[in-house]
């Protein structure tokens, strides 16, 4: 694989072949140089005095991802009780973890009040009671955001847009003004703000300037509300089509969407809750062709990983790089990737054009770091994947 350069940046993207012959396959690779240096360029591009970073942990939660980003001094966003928990061991300050979803049980709102999170992003009339009556029966007031339903369309795969009218997530715009009222008015909450979120994968920044239009107007709406955070989610998405030439997504661009466009108040301060963005490209899934089978019209590469350890294909229709890591072939061949477990589904790219591959083949599955070695399943009793990281660990 060839040397990229972006931003002043040299990334040899290039693989430990004799590491991972040794290697029990599948397994997740990662690249922590790379990783390193999308972090540096996060800091780098969000350094505007107002903005604070935090990563989605529920893209990758592998330790020894989660420690690198807690180092690199960003926040974390979380989804469970268990992703909190997460943070907490792997290093991120309580105090800068927030935590969403629709259906926090008690038992979640009642250890994270009592770890001292950042903020609870309150999705539902509902659950914004519970939370008051567990925080006045521990005798704290819950720092909360309300999770707003923009409605801005991310013109992403429906099943990673979020930010629609009719889905499950947020408070709907004309339901919204009681819920600030009453975190205002009880005593038993800390009211931190607005959360957004659009969905996942956007690669066209337009819905974010909609984003940021959107809450401008309600600002105004708002005026005379305080409203110390303005949360406006992640979402921003990656090349998968070609990660060599994009290794780190153009961050740049993207806060700078916000610095322009979002009229914020005085001291007020604007979180961001990347994902992909900062973990996707650093990761790959390496897999050892079992066999290279013969059908009638097709030639198949079957190969040890499946669905069950890198789902997106499957639940997406997403698509991830393959490289052949091994072969010295200079002669190409058209096949069918696909992994062995019993699902038509289990498949990882159709028609594609690889050097003459034989069994015992090490392949890259590029792009996996995201919604990768977090979503496995031993579905078909099959063995999780672990991991090896390019230093340390
Ligand atoms: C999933 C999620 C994110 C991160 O999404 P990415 O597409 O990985 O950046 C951020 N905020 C919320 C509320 C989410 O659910």
């Amino acid at each position: 694989m060839d040397n990229t350069v972006r931003g002043g940046l040299t990334h040899a993207a290039s693989f430990p072949v004799e590491r991972l012959r040794e290697a029990e396959t599948p397994l997740y690779y990662y690249d922590t140089r790379l990783l390193r240096q999308t972090l540096d360029a996060v800091n780098t591009a969000a350094s505007h005095p107002a903005f604070r970073v935090h990563y989605a942990v529920k893209a990758n939660t592998n330790p020894g991802i989660l420690s690198r980003v807690a180092a690199a001094g960003l926040g974390a966003d979380t989804v469970s009780i268990g992703e909190v928990e997460a943070a907490v061991a792997a290093g991120f300050p309580a105090a800068d973890i927030v935590f969403a979803g629709v259906g926090k049980t008690d038992r979640e709102i009642t250890r994270a009040l009592r770890l001292g999170v950042g903020c609870l992003n309150v999705e539902s009339a509902e659950e914004l009671e519970v939370i008051i009556e567990i925080a006045a029966s521990l005798g704290v007031k819950a720092p909360v955001a309300l999770r707003v339903n923009p409605e801005v369309d991310a013109h992403t795969h429906h099943y990673i847009t979020t930010g629609l009218a009719e889905n499950k997530f947020g408070i709907a715009l004309s339901m919204l003004r009681p819920l600030m009222e009453r975190c205002r008015d009880s005593e038993h909450l800390d009211f931190r703000g607005l959360h957004f979120h659009i969905g996942s994968q956007v690669t066209d920044l337009t819905p974010y300037r909609l984003l940021c239009e959107r809450i401008n107007a309600l600002q105004e709406e708002y005026e005379g509300f305080p409203i110390p955070w303005i949360n406006v989610g992640g979402g921003l998405g990656i090349d998968y089509a070609d990660p060599d030439a994009h290794p780190i997504p153009d961050f740049d661009a993207y806060f700078e969407i916000f610095a322009r466009h979002l009229q914020l108040r005085p001291d007020q301060e604007v979180h961001f809750e990347l994902g992909r963005a900062i973990v996707a490209q650093c990761g790959s899934l390496i897999t050892r062709v079992t066999y290279v089978k013969q059908g009638v019209a097709k030639k198949f590469v079957i190969v040890d990983a499946g669905m069950t350890d890198l789902i997106r294909p499957a639940l997406y229709q997403a698509h991830h790089k393959i490289e052949n890591i091994t072969s010295t072939a200079t002669e190409e061949a058209v096949y069918d990737v696909v992994g062995p477990v019993c699902e038509s589904s289990d498949c990882f790219g159709r028609d594609e054009r690889l050097p003459i591959t034989h069994r015992g083949d090490l392949l890259a599955l590029r792009s996996a770091g995201a919604y990768g070695e977090v979503m496995a399943s031993a579905y078909n009793c099959r063995t999780l994947p672990g991991s090896l990281f390019s230093e340390g660990d």
